[in-house]
């Protein structure tokens, strides 16, 4: 190539190089390429040549036309990538992605457990409201404001008749005054309690509540919901026992305990337990009773026509037990590393 054909090569390559857009680089190739253009003025000069010259510098123009076409194409391209968003170009073939899904928290999925059994046996489910009047709460009940068992309650107090309720019974009550009986209701729900906060004790936390009345109910009737509730629960053969208590709404009252599930030691009659059941084989499960005459006067029933029961358990206390969850706290903490495992 002869130094005027490799002069005007260097010097198109530099200016494609720095050539910062299209425009610059169409400029180049008309000034190189175009038909009065450099390499046409070089082609133009060989029959002006000896002719032993002309083959070689005819060759020499023409490799200088085809290096600088390449080159301009090469600056094209490399602009057009440039200007081209830069990463993966999407692939509309891939399925979409979708967005991050929530689940049911154990508490509520235990809940709908809960109710869902209680519906196979003819419950209603019926919610209440969390604030509360002291008649709802207390008087309604049985409970006098003199009464020593509002102590069991530790409540919070809005104003003075006014609280956070500490049980699902109020919404009992407010059934029972706008309905006759037969009845059959279950009322879930939070409630709130002056509490130290422990393992197994929150300041809030949800409670179902139950109530049958009807004529002729009677404690029998109250064994067999509650034992069928806790095999079906827990799906598995329950012992269940019922031990003498105090609850001012229900006469005679007791406590439920039943096959630790933890250790099903009770099954066997063996005592030795675990830790779950403090080592007796029994859970302390649930309080109920037979409701006491004076609730059914408060709220205008013929308490010499219609008997009935009621029953409490603590859903969070369930739902620890079904799954192992030895620390309460863990379900309300909204820690994601442990709601995902459920
Ligand atoms: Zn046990």
């Amino acid at each position: 190539m002869s130094d005027a054909a490799q002069d005007m090569l260097q010097e198109a390559r530099s200016l494609l190089e720095q050539a910062a857009g299209p425009e610059q680089v169409e400029e180049v190739r008309v000034r190189y390429l175009g038909r009065k253009g450099l390499v046409a003025g070089l082609l133009a000069e060989v029959p002006k040549l000896p002719p032993e010259e002309r083959p070689a510098a005819g060759r020499a123009a023409n490799q200088t036309k085809q290096a600088i076409a390449r080159l301009v194409e090469e600056a094209t391209e490399r602009l057009a990538a440039a200007a081209r968003p830069s990463g993966p170009r999407p692939d509309p073939t891939l399925p979409p992605i979708r967005p991050p899904r929530g689940h049911v928290h154990p508490v509520s999925r235990t809940m709908e457990e809960m109710l869902d059994i209680f519906r196979t046996l003819g419950f209603e489910s019926v919610l209440g409201s969390e604030v509360e009047t002291d008649w709802y709460n207390f008087e309604a009940l049985n409970i006098p404001a003199d009464h020593p068992a509002r102590d069991d309650w530790d409540t919070y107090y809005i104003s003075d008749k006014v609280l956070l309720r500490p049980h699902m019974s109020p919404a009992q009550i407010r059934v029972m005054e706008v309905r006759q009986p037969p009845l059959r209701i279950v009322v879930p729900g939070r409630c709130y309690r002056r509490d130290t906060e422990d393992a197994r004790h929150f300041s809030m936390f949800h409670q179902l509540e139950g109530l049958m009345v009807g004529e002729g109910v009677n404690f029998g009737d109250l064994k067999a919901v509650l034992h069928i509730f806790l095999q079906r629960f827990f799906r598995a053969e329950m012992n269940v026992r019922f031990e003498p208590d105090f609850f001012p709404f229900t006469e005679p009252s007791a406590q439920v305990h039943c096959t630790c599930v933890a250790c099903r030691a009770g099954r066997s009659g063996r005592s030795q337990g675990c830790q779950t059941c403090s080592y007796t084989g029994w859970l302390e499960i649930l309080g109920c009773g037979m409701v006491d005459p004076n609730v059914f006067e408060a709220v205008g029933y013929d308490a010499e026509r219609y008997t009935g029961f009621a029953f409490g358990m603590g859903i969070d206390r369930l739902a620890m037990l079904k799954h192992e969850i030895p620390d309460g706290r863990l379900l309300f903490q909204g820690d994601l590393r442990f709601l995902r495992q459920f």
